[in-house]
């Protein structure tokens, strides 16, 4: 978005009306040249009156901009869907869908299953499948079942540490300086989950680690520096996995204090979002804003998919 005018209001007077954001919409998936969305031609597209709808000549098939993308046969007004992409950029740590609801007075229902398409294009974002290189830093973080927080007779045994009883692993690769990747490797296997290092980072690269011991033999491959947490060591000349831990914290913070609690079912769509965000983070508002609304076209969430076990995200 080339703007001079900065921040909110700039944004709401551009998108007042849903024919501006129609018109946004248009420009940024076709720039001057609409393709068809079925056979991806430019040939023979003819325009309705109606200035929204148009006809592929060679597959005989209506379209609009919206369609395939996150905003299709929804009966929310594009002005509020974009609003919303906005807010949910521009906001650190997030926002919540009770707070979405009542900013564009629609149900938080509503509100939640928006930001649940959001974070689905969020998700599909290439980044997560682009290979690092540099000074890596990988490590995992146990999220969520707090035994001092619950009742007495909810409390589950065994679960302290990196006990999976009650919690829920992420893990991540981070390059110093730069973007984070996170996975749910469910169980953390050491060949499954030393296979994924090898496969997002570059050879030659310097990767630092904790001491846990699915970590082990990665000097094999790559110039390993290993911090023993155990004894308290938390740096050792170059070799530290402080950055991750950073961002670790910057992931609970987010989850406990916006979000108060995620399943376990969702929580890797979360952790996507905040990964996103970070990999953002040097941007404008209206570059995050532009950057969300390209992944906003070709994947769109149905509500079936959405409450079913979300596999396609892991
Ligand atoms: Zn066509």
């Amino acid at each position: 978005m080339k703007n001079q005018e900065k921040g909110i209001h700039a944004f709401f007077t551009k998108f007042s009306t849903d024919e501006k954001c129609r018109a946004y919409l248009e420009h940024q998936r076709w720039g001057n040249i609409v393709h068809c969305p079925f056979c991806f031609k430019p040939d023979k597209i003819y325009k309705f009156r109606n200035n929204k709808t148009y006809k592929c000549g060679l597959c005989k098939l209506n379209f609009s901009v919206v369609k395939g993308t996150i905003f299709e046969r929804s009966h929310i007004p594009l002005t509020k869907w974009f609003i919303a992409i906005y807010l949910f950029a521009s906001h650190k740590k997030g926002i919540s869908s009770h707070q979405i609801a009542k900013d564009i007075d629609i149900t938080q229902a509503n509100a939640w299953f928006m930001l649940q398409r959001i974070r689905y294009a969020m998700n599909h974002c290439e980044d997560f499948r682009k290979v690092m290189s540099g000074v890596i830093e990988v490590d995992e973080t146990y999220i969520g079942g707090k035994n001092k927080n619950r009742h007495w007779d909810k409390k589950v045994p065994n679960s302290q540490g990196r006990s999976l009883a009650d919690k829920s692993v992420v893990f991540g690769i981070l390059t110093r300086g730069g973007g984070i990747l996170t996975y749910n490797p469910k169980q953390l296997p050491k060949v499954g989950l030393q296979a994924l290092i090898r496969s997002r980072v570059a050879p030659g690269s310097i990767v630092n680690t904790d001491e846990f011991l699915v970590y082990k033999g990665l000097h094999n491959y790559f110039e390993h520096g290993v911090v023993q947490h155990g004894k308290s060591q938390y740096c050792i000349g170059d070799y530290h996995t402080n950055s991750i831990e950073g961002f670790w914290s910057w992931v609970k913070r987010s989850i406990f204090g916006i979000y108060h609690n995620v399943s376990k079912k969702h929580l890797m769509r979360y952790c996507r979002e905040i990964s996103f965000r970070y990999n953002q983070r040097s941007k404008g508002n209206e570059e995050i804003f532009d950057d969300n609304l390209l992944l906003c076209f070709d994947c769109r969430l149905m509500y079936k998919e959405l409450i079913a076990s979300p596999k396609r995200l892991q």
